[in-house]
């Protein structure tokens, strides 16, 4: 059978069915029903948040954050993200201004967001890439200083939590989604989390319309989600701990695995705990990406080119200079990782990664004399120590 790079997790159908039966005998289907009150109740109290709106999905999510928070002109933003974040911006009317990444975390680079800033600049929409938190901090910190508001596109970061909150409580607004291929998933979905309680009731009032009671109180949309897609999260809900477990132990595998290949990690925020929502790696060159990746689809395993290609080569956006994102972009692939993938096939992936990822010679030296390929850089890829960065250089498939 075929493996995709994800698969969505569903609960036993038991559990969805007894909440149907719920929505069947009150036939209340949507508009703000019990289930989706009791799947935000449920949601502000596991992630320890204090505001949270369920929208329809993650891109209404952006939208409607970004309408909230009023932004114009010029919106700093990541090339490294999937392409509603990009599109969302444009979609509202406003300008993405594309700031380089940082090579080793790949989030955002604080100091690109600092010298794209211009008198035209609104705002920051920046993504936490593959649940890794961006450095809040420092994007805090310039935001402050030049009055800019902040939205994070949080879509991959459900259940990471860093300097001990949850990464949704940081931002003006964070927007997560809640799609089926999302490590929590309500089949279509998202949410978004104002730190502003002000802005927590404007956004409540714009997705239902700009309805409040019997008043129209500002320009709405349709950003409700239904009864049974709030079924479909409580339920999800409930399995949360054993999804976030059962991750962190393929990505740990994969790590043993893939030990001694060279390959490069992001490299993940020191003070957060960390989701696993992907397993990416870094290759080398492009050339070595398409050959592994020829190798699994042979296998019928199928990893994705995640993100690919960088958003500043989009053409509607103006072309901005971002050689870090567009490098990365060329080299960057998701391993299959999903609640339930088989241990086998987590070893087979990793044995094809690994075959097709090294020189034939030192395969053959490993084979003769087994010894870790790698002697002085850690899998879990950190800045080598002479400052030489593999990323930029190209030199990442570290070997003996
Ligand atoms: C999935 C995703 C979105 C869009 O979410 P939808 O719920 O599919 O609209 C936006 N940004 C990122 C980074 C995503 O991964």
């Amino acid at each position: 059978m075929a493996i995709n790079v994800t698969r969505p997790f569903v609960p036993a159908i038991e559990k969805y069915t007894e909440l149907l039966e719920g929505i069947f005998s009150r036939q209340l289907l949507t508009n703000n029903g019990p289930l989706v009150t009791q799947l935000e109740a449920q949601l502000k109290e596991w992630l320890e948040v204090d505001r949270v709106s369920y929208v329809a999905n993650g891109t209404i999510a952006l939208q409607m954050a970004m309408r909230a928070l009023e932004l114009k002109g010029d919106v700093i933003t990541t090339p490294f993200s999937f392409v509603a974040t990009t599109s969302s911006i444009v979609w509202e009317g406003c300008r993405p201004v594309m700031a380089d990444i940082d090579p080793h975390t790949l989030n955002i680079d604080p100091e690109q967001i600092r010298r794209a800033i211009t008198r035209d600049t609104t705002g920051i929409l920046a993504t936490h890439v593959y649940g890794n938190p961006c450095d809040v901090d420092a994007i805090e910190e310039i935001a402050n200083e030049y009055g800019l508001k902040v939205i994070y596109d949080a879509a991959h970061a459900f259940g990471t939590t860093v300097n001990g909150r949850s990464i949704f409580s940081y931002g003006d607004i964070a927007a997560t989604s809640f799609h089926a291929t999302k490590l929590f998933h309500t089949v279509e979905g998202g949410a978004v989390f104002a730190r502003d309680p002000i802005v927590h009731d404007l956004l409540i009032a714009m997705r239902n319309f700009g309805i409040v009671g019997d008043q129209i109180t500002c320009v709405g949309i349709n950003g409700k989600n239904s009864e049974f897609h709030a079924a479909m999260g409580i339920a999800n809900l409930a399995s949360i701990d054993e999804i976030l477990a059962s991750r962190k132990a393929l990505s740990e595998r994969y790590d043993e695995r893939l030990e001694g290949t060279g390959l490069r990690r992001p490299l993940i925020h020191p003070d957060c705990q960390y989701n696993h929502a992907y397993y990416p790696v870094i290759f080398d060159s492009e050339a070595t990406l398409l050959r592994v990746r020829d190798a699994l689809q042979r296998e019928e395993v199928f990893p994705r080119r995640y993100f690919y290609p960088s958003l500043s080569t989009l053409d509607y956006v103006d072309q901005q200079y971002t050689p870090v994102a567009n490098d990365i972009a060329c080299r960057v692939l998701a391993l299959p990782l999903y609640f339930g993938l088989p241990y086998e096939d987590l070893d087979r992936i990793a044995r094809i990664v690994a075959r097709e990822c090294m020189p034939r010679a030192v395969s053959i030296a490993k084979i003769l004399r087994p010894q870790p390929a790698i002697v002085d850089v850690p899998f879990m890829s950190t800045p080598s120590a002479n400052g030489v960065d593999p990323t930029v250089t190209g030199t990442g498939l570290q070997s003996a």
